[in-house]
Formats: structure tokens, sequence, C-alpha cells
């Protein structure tokens, strides 16, 4: 193994070349291990719904070729001089950034998710001027301050979604005081997001509430995920009950849905929560705001701090995400299942077992 100052690593990650999203093996080189990076081995890469927008350009911003993945978990293999956090053989996780300014308030306040010059981990620029790359690659550089250490005995399969999915749902519960037991939660939606809500509210000891488009997953709701109770949202009589009854909703939904329905489900001071991404703009009456002091808030992954502090709390409460592993070269009917909506929870790819080296 190469050390510092020797040339550009060439490895492989599955690409996307252009908006159809298509994925397929793309050669490309890494930058130079620096004093405060570290180099990791990838060993599995959770695949989030964000990747879907980013890989077909709904967001209108997607550069190609483009390597996603934002869920990463991989093994140090080597570590800059300025590194002291992580050692070789280390069992690492990256989220959803891997930079930023580290002098405007947010990264003074060590909430760098909110620095306005924050780096993605894929399809963005990094310092150097070239292309960020994610983690359905062999390998990956990232400055240290952008890696958590993976609490031993959790396997690496399970920390993977927790990494994005799993810190969406924790950080704003923490930051709005709601991660105190007895509080009663709504989780609006079922996919990666949705299911991580559930366990980490229920973990917190929370009475939670699936409220659901369709039927198809109540079972899972309750039996799998420990859910407390499962409302279909076109079902009025339900959704009358739950009225005035929730603290917070935490929205997952991906795509356009009115909010005046969910926003009925609040009590005073209840806050929706907004998670999802959608690029068409939301409606609500204002009155379904102000009658009850209701807010809508938004909140973005979380801090590194908060990772490392989730990933603790997960371990602690023996917390386990519904997975499903599977190799390199299924990503795209992963994908293509993902956006159907076809899928128990989380797809897990085993990256180090996909033979990409
Ligand atoms: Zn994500
Ligand atoms: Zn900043």
């Amino acid at each position: 193994m190469g050390g510092q100052g020797e040339a550009e690593r060439v490895i492989t990650g599955w690409a996307a070349k252009d908006p159809s999203g298509f994925l397929s093996p793309y050669s490309f080189s890494l930058r130079k291990i620096g004093e405060e990076d570290v180099y990791i081995k990838v060993l599995c890469c959770g695949i989030c719904h964000t990747d879907i927008h980013q890989i077909k350009n709904e967001l209108r911003m997607s550069g190609y070729p483009m390597v996603p993945g934002h869920e990463l978990v991989g093994e140090v293999v080597e570590v800059g001089s300025g590194v002291s956090k992580f050692r070789k053989g280390d069992r690492v996780g990256v989220g959803l950034i891997v930079g930023c300014c580290r002098s405007c308030i947010p990264c003074q306040q060590e909430e760098e998710q909110y620095c306005s010059k924050k780096i993605w981990t894929y399809n963005d620029v990094y310092t150097d001027g070239k292309p960020t790359q994610g983690g359905f690659a062999s390998h990956m550089v990232v400055d240290q301050k952008f890696v958590v250490k993976i609490p031993d005995g959790m396997a690496s399969e399970q920390a993977a979604p927790l990494l994005c999915a799993g810190v969406t749902v924790y950080s704003p519960l923490k930051h709005f005081g709601l991660n105190k037991s007895g509080l009663r939660g709504g989780i609006l939606g079922l996919g990666g997001v949705g299911h991580m809500g559930v366990k980490i509210a229920k973990a917190m000891g929370h009475h939670v509430t699936v409220i659901s488009s369709s039927d198809k997953k109540r079972g899972e709701a309750l039996d799998h995920l420990g859910a407390d109770e499962f409302v279909v949202s076109s079902n009025a009589e339900k959704m009358q009950e739950l009225a005035d009854s929730l603290d917070y909703i935490i929205d997952t939904v991906p795509v356009f849905h009115p909010l005046d329905p969910y926003l009925a489900l609040l009590r005073l001071n209840g806050k929706l929560i907004l998670n999802g991404v959608i690029n068409t703009p939301l409606q609500f009456v204002t009155p379904m705001v102000m009658l009850g002091r209701r807010s809508i808030t938004g909140s973005f992954i979380g801090s590194m701090k908060e990772t490392e502090e989730m990933l603790e709390f997960c371990k602690e409460k023996g917390l386990k995400s519904q997975i499903e592993i599977v190799k390199m070269d299924y990503i795209n009917q992963a994908m293509e299942r993902l956006e159907k909506n076809n899928v128990r929870y989380r797809f897990v790819v085993d990256v180090a077992g996909s033979n990409l080296d």
C-alpha cells in the first residue's frame, strides 16, 4: 500500500452515465491521501431514495458520470499524518457530506450539515476541483471530520442505513426536544427513513402511529417494526379519531402530497417535520397551522456529532434495521424496486463482496 504523496489510485465504482440513471462499472481516480484524509475500503453501502433523484437528474443538478451512495461502511486502509481519530483496520462510516467551510455559524456550532458550503458525498465538486463520487465504489478518500466510528458489535450492514436514514430521524427528534419518553408520534410513509423512524421513536419510548397511503404495510409496521397503530390516510374515520393527538409527525413521503390532512392530526404545538425530498411545491391552508400553533419544519440529516451519538444510541437499544443485502450487479433492479416501493425497507449493497477490485 502506497503512502502519502504517491500517485492517485484508479478504482472502480458503479456510475450513472446519463439521466436514464442506469448504473454500470466506471473507473476513476481518487485524490492522494492528504494529511487529514482517511483511505477507506468500502464494505457495504445502503441505497437511499435520494440516490434515485440524483442519478435521474430529478433535482436538475446532476453531473455525470455519477457514482451514488451515501450510507457506506468501510474499513480504514490508510490514514494521513494528521489523522488521530482513526487507525488502520477501524470500521468507519460516511454519510451525506464530506466537506464544509469550517468558519460559518453552523460550522462553529458543530452543525456542519447546515453549512451553505457543505460538500456532498457525491454529485458535488471537492476542494481540488474534481467531482466527488460516492460509496458504490471499491474505495473512498474522505476527510477525517466526515468519518465516524462504527461501534464494536454493530454489524456493518446494520450500520449503513443509520448513516442517512437513522440520523435523519434522530436529529430532529433530539433538536426539538422530542427525544423524551411518553410522546405520541406519527410516521408518515414507511420507506427507509419511515422504517427507521418507527424503530428510533419506539426506542425513545414513544407511542408510534404509522400513517400510510395503503394497507400493504400494516403487518410489517405492527408485527415487525413494533408500531402501536397503523392508519390508512384515506380512511376518514380513522384519521378523524387521530385528530389533535400527535406531538409530531415525521413526514418521509418523497412525492407530492397535501399537508392539511396531517397537520390536523397534530395537537397544540405539534410539529410536522419534513424529511422527504420533493421537487414540487407543497400546499396547506394557514388556519391548519394557526389554530393549534402547529409548525411545519424540516430537518436535514444530522451533524457528525449526532451521527456518532445516534450510532451509540442504536447500539445501546439493540436497534436493528430490516434490510435486504444485494450484490452490486443487482443495483439497477434494486433502484427500480425502490422506486416502485417494492422493497422491505432498505437495500444494502455488499460492495466488498462484489469483486470491484
Ligand atoms: Zn440518504
Ligand atoms: Zn460552514
